[in-house]
């Protein structure tokens, strides 16, 4: 059956919350597939601010050429305390009806889609939401945009630090982002080798680390790298260095904070094609009737999962693969 909603004529994109490498991948495709399909196109400006002062302007196919290998994103994104107003909701709808757009893919995370999801209930307006954040943390999808870049800057730092890291006894603290999820650190910490991986899902006693610590000391591994979530329940990178001074003062520890580094730069081929599938699909789920979703990708296939599932279910962290990176960790 046909369901093309023949409403949509002037869509919007904009990016919106944290931004992620291959955001600028997604507005491609976003904008491309649109003109494909005989649509207008706007570009919203920093996210729901933006929509709320009108900062919106046409998007081109050629406005978008020259962007896929570019991290950031074009329309630059904010975090809007307006939009969470129901006078500030009622801004942006009259911005959006001034220049008549009747549709918005909104590229960004939970928070973006909670906004998306309210602003649909509250106008009718039909919304699709494209995944956007390094954290990987969204329920429906098996990946975000931006995370599988994120994870490659974080261990390409791992793999210089592994370099200097050639003395006895060092412990070497590396945290990486990750507020409420372990996403970014339990891949990072298997892709690198990581002596140890600390996440905000498992709490790990720090006597059994050591314990761990000096059983690989003991069969002559040099150094350890651990891995820390910034989230981690028992402390971040730095607090555990200065405990572990404390309680096991021979060690030599060391921290470093990849931070920022880890939402800049070009995003990996992953990304970009995730992106690029995502943006696309979007547009056409948009067409085909379906609002309120958000495209997640599933044993490499393309779905739709609701806003509401994606913001309120939790994805698990694969216990096995934790199972993994301790057994391959000794
Ligand atoms: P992310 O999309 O990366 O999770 P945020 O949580 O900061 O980022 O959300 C981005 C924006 O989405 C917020 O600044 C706000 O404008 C909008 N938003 C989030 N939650 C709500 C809400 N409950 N009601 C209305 N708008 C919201």
């Amino acid at each position: 059956m046909d369901k093309h909603n023949k409403a949509i004529r002037r869509l919007g994109v904009f990016t919106s919350g944290g931004d992620a490498p291959g955001m600028n991948a997604a507005i491609r495709a976003v904008v491309r597939t649109a003109v494909y399909h005989g649509l207008e196109v706007f570009g919203i400006y920093r996210g729901y601010e933006g929509m709320i002062e009108g900062d919106i302007v046409p998007l081109d196919k050629r406005d978008v050429a020259n962007i896929i290998h570019r991290g950031g994103t074009i329309l630059k994104t904010a975090r809007s305390k307006r939009f969470r107003t129901s006078e500030g909701r009622n801004e942006a709808y009259e911005a959006l009806r001034a220049k008549e757009i009747d549709g918005l893919i909104v590229i960004g995370g939970d928070g973006s889609f909670t906004g998306g999801r309210i602003f649909h209930e509250e106008y009718g307006v039909p919304v699709m939401g494209v995944p956007g954040t390094i954290d990987n943390d969204l329920y429906g999808t098996d990946y975000t945009i931006g995370f599988d870049t994120a994870v490659n800057t974080a261990i390409e730092a791992l793999d210089r630090i592994r370099d200097t890291a050639s003395s006895h006894n060092r412990l070497f603290f590396v945290e990486v982002m990750g507020r409420d999820t372990g996403y970014i650190a339990l891949n990072t910490g298997i892709g690198s080798g990581a002596g140890a991986i600390l996440i905000p899902e498992s709490s790990v006693d720090l006597d059994i680390l050591m314990n761990h610590l000096e059983k690989t000391e003991k069969h002559k591994k040099l150094f350890s790298l651990i891995v820390v979530a910034e989230g981690n329940e028992n402390g971040n990178a730095q607090q555990l260095a200065d405990e572990i001074k404390v309680r096991f003062p021979h060690y030599d520890t060391k921290v470093t904070i990849i931070g920022h580094l880890q939402r800049g730069g070009a995003p990996s081929a992953l990304d970009r094609l995730l992106a690029s599938r995502m943006g696309y699909t979007a547009v056409e789920s948009i067409l085909q009737g379906h609002t309120n979703m958000m495209v997640g990708v599933q044993d490499n296939h393309m779905q739709l999962v609701t806003f509401e599932d994606a913001i309120t279910k939790h994805k698990a962290i694969d216990a096995d693969l934790m199972r993994m990176a301790d057994i391959l960790s000794q």
